[in-house]
């Protein structure tokens, strides 16, 4: 099967994150004897919004950042996906994200398609301010796509709870009264669920279970892990299994980070990470670079950061046991090979970070209701539901013998090729 993007329309198909997905569509689809009509659709994005947006900058001057909001696919459900703030954002990488919603959704079967946005900036270096009419003004123009029932961000790198209140406030201003079910990870205090701060990780957390029940390790004292990224998805990721009793000997953001064979005290870095915004001189341990990070000789090594970390020039020399991505596309492809061939157990990210969207579809459901639950019902039905679609995804990969990436996209992609089927093409 060939995709139909042998000419340049807009710019993602020779992207490298693009043809990534596209690639693992094209062998999932192998597997599962995917209808050829069905990969071209899914080839690419169902719609995509690019937008400008003007600031006036705290020092007076007007300053115009690139935006978009891509919407793949739709057949499940409203859009979902989050909006990302990085000065890397281009919509070939968004339409490769967004392309990973649809997966991730469909693998877990919640009743979502997928979608993602961004903002081209450094929201680091951005005031408060700043960030709120970057925000509100990207709301304004792309509220012709959003909506509960339509297209539904969340946070992702570079926003948080209170970039989703305000994007849930400018679109509430918009028609005239509250909508929280715009969007998901809210503070909880607008309707946001319990337990959704910390959702990602603790669904990276949970697949780990499953990955060492499956391989028969122990999860204890003697358990080494490494986190590379120190953002939303790594400190919790880092402290809940820290909480398991796991040792994490290393931990870095963009700047760097720390090593402790002992193991590092997450609560005091991430204090010391928020009040001196780096690493740099926290106590008692080793200075360590983000490569080093991912060549050391851990158990467990949680890729939480960007994506293309583990490519082919690394992959060598990549020593963990089991690899679970908290990230968003962290392994290419061709890395993905030599990770099989030297017996990394991959949790792929579609499978292993799934616990966010999963909690924004159970923020959704609660906000659409007025009726909301407790963290232990939350984290209850998260278990449920990640847990057994990694069982889904073990099994396939026995039976199929192929590695669990290609699992995870076969498996998602059953699910929605049908679903996608029994909808057919329009008109
Ligand atoms: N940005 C997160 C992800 O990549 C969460 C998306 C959501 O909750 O909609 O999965």
């Amino acid at each position: 099967m060939t995709a139909h993007s042998d000419t340049h329309i807009v710019g993602w198909e020779d992207h490298p994150f693009y043809q990534n997905c596209l690639n693992l569509i094209e062998a999932a689809g192998e597997q599962i004897d995917l209808d050829p009509n069905v990969f071209q659709r899914l080839s690419k994005p169902r719609r995509v919004l690019y937008v400008s947006i003007p600031v006036r900058m705290d020092d007076g001057t007007i300053e115009v950042f690139d935006g978009f909001r891509v919407q793949h696919n739709t057949t499940l459900g409203p859009a979902k996906g989050g909006i990302r703030y990085h000065p890397e954002v281009n919509l070939a990488e968004t339409t490769a994200l967004s392309m990973l919603m649809t997966f991730k959704n469909a693998l877990v079967k919640l009743p979502l398609g997928g979608a993602k946005g961004g903002i081209r900036c450094d929201p680091s270096v951005m005031s408060r301010r700043e960030k709120q009419s970057l925000t509100r003004r990207y709301t304004s123009e792309i509220f012709m796509l959003i909506g509960p029932d339509r297209d539904i961000p969340a946070p992702d790198v570079g926003t948080d709870a209170q970039t989703m209140a305000w994007v849930m406030d400018t679109y509430s201003a918009q028609v005239g009264y509250a909508v929280p079910g715009v969007v998901t990870g809210k503070p909880i205090e607008i309707g946001g669920s319990l337990g959704r701060v910390d959702a990602t990780g603790r669904g990276v957390v949970y697949t780990i279970i499953e990955a060492a029940k499956r391989l028969n390790m122990d999860l204890d004292g003697n358990t080494t892990v490494a986190v590379q990224g120190f953002g939303n998805v790594g400190y919790y990721s880092a402290k809940i299994i820290n909480s398991l009793g796991c040792k994490v000997v290393a931990i870095t953001d963009v700047s760097g980070g720390i090593y402790k064979s002992d193991g590092i005290n997450i609560q005091a870095a991430k204090d010391w990470l928020d009040k001196n915004r780096t690493f740099d001189g926290f106590p008692e341990c080793d200075k360590i670079s983000n490569a080093e990070l991912l060549e050391l000789k851990v158990d467990i090594l949680i890729p939480a950061a960007l994506s293309n970390q583990i490519t082919k020039a690394n992959a060598d020399k990549v020593k963990c046991r089991i690899l679970a991505e908290g990230a968003n596309g962290p392994t290419t492809i061709e890395a993905n090979q030599i990770l099989n061939e030297k017996g990394v157990f991959t949790i792929p990210d579609i499978l292993a970070n799934s616990g966010g969207v999963i909690v924004s579809y159970f923020e959704w459901v609660q906000g659409q209701q007025s009726f909301f639950w407790s963290e232990k019902d939350v984290n209850n039905k998260l278990w449920e539901i990640i847990s057994n679609a990694f069982g889904r995804v073990y099994d396939f990969h026995q039976a199929k013998k192929i590695d669990m990436r290609l699992s995870a996209f076969a498996v998602s992609i059953e699910h929605l090729s049908k679903a996608m089927l029994y909808r057919g093409f329009f008109p």
